[in-house]
């Protein structure tokens, strides 16, 4: 008997006694009812929790179900009521995720359970629970976030690779290409408007735009950047000694917030447009030399870690110039001669072939001087190898002075120089030469108190003399050559070209 009567009253719960359950239960249990023409809603139950949770008051619900409608985040509303009416007509579970305004926390995710039954008068009642899922979507969140900081990380680190692969393999002369391509990847990667590279002037007063990347509408300012001075800027001006002195960033987050002490610069980056910016120095052999940075048209928060990434493009960036540097110097350096700084042979002879194989094809005219100084041995005997060797670097001096750029002026042995004159008939060149020669006799040389006295001879030959005969250089300079000979048989300080000595 009792355990019959235990049995039926486990089942049969009282309406105090379901409230009881219902308390423990974590979530809110209810019936939702809603009329067959949809224009009624109540909760016929609903657990005493709606109080805590939301404020609402069970027995009003009971009646009305609006004041929970009412606590729908707005962008969830139109969802819940036509995934209700859904369920109404099909008689399929509702199940939903909406977000729900609590007393304490502001909107909270909550998922709803129910299962609808219709009515015999066509309404339909669902008996259900629904409870608090913000501590999901918060993982989920986090999850979906770390997934996509993995994804920049990992489209960063296949970028980098990229971008380097390109630097080491950077050919002579490649290196502004490759940086124009860098700006346009980073810019992509980044979401920014504006890419650059500034050089600084040697004292830090001026500075210069050399590449700039802007995206499609974006104005560019490559050519109102050029030698800037930088002194009206104060702020900035100690931005960039950070940047020398302790190898810092420069980042601006929002141009209107900059102190008052940066009013020019906020006055001249409000004028480009730009929001926010973040540069990062460039630094060779240790130096600082000037900066790489991005724009942003729109206000931007720089992450820590997309600041980091900017510094590793930087750090790219310094490498490859500084390599390219360094390359173009051993260039510079093979193609030119250490006391003079003239070109040496190496360079000479290449422009030589390529002046005759013009020549031969648009018949463009070209001479060539060899020039040698007069008696220079007895100066070096005489005041030492090292007053020799300043007589040398000063009639190079006077040489390039006294010659176009178009010229090549060369050294081409101990004291014989050879200059390549472009695009000039014999006698022109001649005029040329003898000028030289009336400008060298006419200058004061003095070394270490000693004045002295100095004279060149000069062989002079011109590309019309070769026709006929089997045009290279060699044969040029050899002509050139035998008349210098001459010359200094014809009492030196004079020249002979084809039409024999000159002396002015
Ligand atoms: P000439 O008028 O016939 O040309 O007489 P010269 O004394 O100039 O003739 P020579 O060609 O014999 O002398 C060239 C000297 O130049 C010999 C060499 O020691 C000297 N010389 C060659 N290269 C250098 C250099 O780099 N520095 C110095 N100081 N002397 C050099
Ligand atoms: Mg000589
Ligand atoms: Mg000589």
């Amino acid at each position: 008997m009792a355990s019959k009567s235990n049995g039926r009253q486990g089942t049969e719960l009282s309406a105090p006694s379901f409230q009881k359950l219902a308390s423990g239960v974590p979530g809110v249990l209810f019936t939702f009812w809603q009329s067959a023409d949809g224009k009624r809603h109540r909760y016929p139950f609903v657990s005493e929790q709606v109080r805590t949770l939301f404020g609402a008051d069970p027995a009003q619900l009971n009646e009305n179900a609006d004041a929970v409608f009412l606590i729908i985040h707005p962008d969830d509303a139109a969802g819940v009521e036509s995934s209700i009416l859904e369920s109404a007509q099909t008689l399929t579970p509702w199940c939903y995720r909406a977000r729900l305004k609590t007393i304490d926390k502001g909107y909270q995710w909550f998922e709803a359970h129910s299962v609808p039954e219709r009515q015999a008068d066509g309404s339909t009642l669902w008996y259900g629970q629904f409870h608090n899922i913000q501590h999901y979507k918060d993982l989920e969140q986090t999850l979906r976030d770390s997934e996509a900081e993995f994804q920049f990380q990992a489209g960063f680190q296949k970028l980098i690779a990229r971008l380097s692969t390109e630097f080491i393999n950077l050919g002579f002369g490649t290196i502004d290409e490759c940086i124009d391509e860098l700006l346009t990847s980073i810019s992509h990667f980044f979401r920014v408007d504006r890419a650059y590279l500034y050089h600084f002037s040697e004292d830090y007063c001026r500075m210069t735009n050399t590449h700039e990347w802007c995206a499609p509408g974006v104005e560019s300012l490559i050519e109102s950047q050029q030698d800037v001075p930088i002194d009206q800027f104060q702020w900035w001006h100690r931005q960039i000694q950070n940047m020398v002195d302790l190898n810092q960033v420069v980042f601006i987050e929002d141009v209107d917030g900059l102190p008052a002490g940066a009013a020019p610069e906020r006055a001249m980056l409000q004028d480009q447009g730009v929001s926010s910016m973040f540069c990062v120095p460039i630094r060779i052999r240790g130096r600082v030399t000037g900066f790489f940075g991005v724009d942003s048209l729109s206000k931007r928060i720089w992450r820590t870690d997309q600041a980091d990434l900017l510094i590793i493009v930087s750090g790219l960036l310094s490498g490859a110039l500084e390599r390219s540097r360094l390359e173009q110097e051993l260039l510079r350096q093979s193609i030119r001669d250490p006391l003079t700084g003239l070109h040496n042979r190496r360079y000479l002879m290449p422009r030589l072939d390529e002046l005759l194989a013009r020549s031969n094809r648009v018949g463009e005219r070209f001479a060539l001087a060899m020039f040698d100084i007069d008696y220079f041995k007895q100066i070096n005997d005489n005041l030492g190898h090292l007053a020799g060797d300043y007589i040398l670097q000063r009639f190079s001096e006077l040489l390039m002075r006294h010659t176009r750029t178009t010229d090549v002026v060369s050294r081409f042995g101990g004291e014989e120089f050879l200059v390549v004159f472009a695009a000039v008939e014999s006698n022109e060149v001649r005029a040329l030469v003898d000028r030289v020669l009336e400008v060298v006799r006419k200058e004061t040389f003095i070394y270490d108190g000693h004045s002295i006295p100095v004279t060149v001879s000069a062989g002079v030959a011109g590309v019309e003399e070769l026709t006929g005969k089997p045009v290279t250089p060699h044969v040029l300079i050899d002509y050139a050559d035998r008349r210098l000979y001459q010359a200094k048989q014809g009492g030196r300080d004079c020249l002979v070209d084809a039409s024999g000595l000159s002396r002015i």
